[in-house]
């Protein structure tokens, strides 16, 4: 199957995936990885499938949805392994921009230093890069990179792509308890992202199961903590923390929507107070919401903030 969806997706709405590597060829083996070890390493960029036949999948795919009235946001190229090893993926990108949809690249990052993938990339509209660490020992520790890669040439990589490309770029940092969580690590990435000036860094947590079983969820404080020192750096950031849904959307259900809201952005307890009582409800809510373990209150340089409690 090259095609699957579309699904909901908080970062990009309705996705349509398009699976242009066969499971799983990677560049990395991140510890994290939901599908599992990667067996079959590669680092040179080649053709796996006609990209006339991605097309085609594409197309077909978009046609049935359309019939069934289910509207697409992005076409998106996140591949169970990474997609810039396709070599032909800016020309499936030009082929598929023919449907008039907007597409996307979901990217570990770690072939941006070479020309020919900053090329493929660039007429998508939004690339996603990867950015778990900004320190090589951290970072071989958490990604398994394939030993011919160098983290320093990927940093460089990502700042001469962003000079140059015309759509958004995003983040993703996915944080690992007492790998890549601690707070002056935090500080370095977001000093490389304050740089990189990306439209939005997304936190993510390992809440699915791991390729490595050792692999653990930072307490809701680190997260809060991280959050806050992004927030200082970059402009938008979210928290990806496993629920999907109704972030911000004010359903007039004052408990949901306090929950969709804090698995994105912890909350200060004044915002926290303000919302309640543009909803007319009280703080009784909050103390629901944390005796029901939903909600869970943190601090962080004196200020009180709460933050969804995470699934275990
Ligand atoms: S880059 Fe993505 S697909 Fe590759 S090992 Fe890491 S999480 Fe898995």
């Amino acid at each position: 199957m090259l095609t699957f969806g579309p699904i909901p997706s908080r970062r990009l709405g309705r996705s349509l995936g398009i699976n242009n590597i066969p499971p799983k060829i990677c560049t990395y083996s991140c510890v994290y990885c939901q599908i599992g070890k990667t067996f079959n390493m590669k680092v040179q960029p080649q053709v796996f499938y006609s990209p006339f036949l991605i097309l085609k999948e594409v197309q077909n795919k978009v046609k049935k949805s359309k019939e069934k009235g289910e509207p697409i946001d992005y076409l998106t190229f996140v591949p169970d392994g990474e997609p810039t090893l396709d070599i032909n993926l800016g020309q499936e990108i030009q082929l598929i921009k023919s449907l008039g949809i907007k597409i996307a690249v979901i990217s570990n990052a770690s072939l941006i230093d070479k020309k020919q993938v900053r090329e493929n990339l660039k007429e998508a509209d939004l690339v996603s890069l990867k950015v778990d660490s900004v320190e090589e020992e951290i970072w071989r520790k958490v990604n398994h990179p394939n030993r011919s890669l160098h983290l320093k040439s990927i940093l460089e990589g990502i700042l001469e792509f962003a000079g140059t490309f015309k759509g958004k770029i995003i983040t993703e940092t996915m944080l690992i308890k007492n790998i890549n969580d601690n707070s002056q690590h935090i500080k370095r990435v977001a000093d490389f992202l304050a740089q990189l000036k990306p439209s939005r860094s997304y936190l993510s947590l390992p809440i699915r199961p791991p390729a490595e079983r050792w692999v653990q969820t930072p307490s809701e404080e680190v997260v809060n903590q991280s959050y806050y020192i992004f927030k200082e750096k970059v402009d938008q950031v979210e928290c990806l923390i496993g629920y999907e849904g109704n972030a911000f959307a004010f359903t007039g259900e004052v408990e949901e929507d306090i929950l969709s809201i804090t698995s994105v952005h912890p909350m200060r307890e004044e915002a926290l107070k303000d919302f309640l009582k543009r909803a007319k409800s009280d703080w009784s809510t909050i103390l629901k919401l944390i005796n029901k373990g939903q909600l869970v209150e943190t601090e962080y340089e004196g200020n009180k903030f709460y933050i969804r409690k995470f699934p275990k």
